[in-house]
């Protein structure tokens, strides 16, 4: 958890700074996603697919070095596009960081806002192409005296959305397993304070991942696939952002258990 805490300063202390360059880097970012792809569709593909079509529809050998060249050519450009994907991804989430407490606060029933998530994200095109909630059956549990909360509903529910990808990209399909895959979404009041937990009975987590899971940077998935600051990001929001807390609560083949607490009146 120290270890973590260094890491996450660290990266608060150079907020400003990282912002900065973020800011720097995406125009650059952009002339080179915008470049490849304008090349990329000059690159005629105009040719016959192989060598006998070539032949049969009176083309040259020439034009057929010219059909493979440019296939070669779109490969790279290709692998320049998604690259510089991934890094103009890298830099929207660094600026995440530099936001603080900009957001503005209001008083937000948590309930609603967990609802309105779930259904952004079952709804939302770009999301159902990578994180399929079809087969899930998300349970809500709303405590209904929960006081309204004083925060940002944009950052809590930036919060939410994450986890509820986490969640369902951790889940198996149904079918894998006896019982179904399932997310069970609470709101509660702790202590004088409001609380959200997040379950999902996916695979869990080892010591070693629920140890580093917060840590900027720090993912399981495979390349292009996870940039591993979605938890670190939230972590920021929930506890410099609004004074609360986050933790993670996981076992192997059980599930994971994220908790968010935050204070009534807000920050
Ligand atoms: P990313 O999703 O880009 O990897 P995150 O910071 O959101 O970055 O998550 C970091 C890591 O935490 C993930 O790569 C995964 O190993 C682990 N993780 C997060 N949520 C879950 C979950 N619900 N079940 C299992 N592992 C999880």
């Amino acid at each position: 958890i120290e270890e973590m805490m260094v890491q996450t300063e660290k990266m608060l202390s150079v907020g400003g700074l990282a912002a900065g360059m973020a800011h720097e880097i995406n125009n650059p970012l952009g002339g080179i996603l915008q470049g490849a792809q304008n090349i990329r569709r000059r690159v005629s593909l105009d040719f016959p697919a192989n060598h006998k079509a070539a032949e049969e529809a009176g083309c040259s050998m020439e034009s057929v070095r010219t059909y493979l060249e440019n296939r070669g050519i779109i490969r790279f450009l290709d692998g320049i596009h998604e690259s510089g994907r991934r890094a103009a991804n890298i830099v929207s989430n660094m600026l995440e960081f530099s936001r603080r407490s900009e957001a503005r606060r209001t008083s937000v029933n948590l309930g609603e806002l967990v609802d309105k998530t779930i259904e952004l994200a079952a709804n939302d095109y770009d999301l159902k192409k990578k994180y399929d909630f079809r087969h899930i059956d998300i349970v809500r549990n709303y405590d209904p005296a929960l006081p309204q909360v004083l925060c940002s509903p944009q950052e809590i529910e930036q919060v939410l959305l994450n986890l509820l990808k986490n969640a369902a990209q951790a889940m198996p399909e149904r079918g894998e397993r006896e019982d179904p895959p399932q997310i069970i979404v609470s709101t509660s009041y702790d202590r004088g304070r409001a609380r959200i937990d997040v379950a999902d009975n996916g695979p869990g987590m080892d010591e070693e991942t629920r140890k580093r899971v917060f840590e900027p940077f720090f993912t399981t998935k495979a390349v292009g696939e996870g940039t591993g600051l979605g938890l670190s990001v939230s972590y920021f929001i929930i506890t410099t952002n609004h004074d609360g807390q986050f933790t993670v609560d996981a076992e192997v083949g059980r599930g994971t258990t994220f908790t968010i607490l935050l204070p009534l009146e807000g920050k």
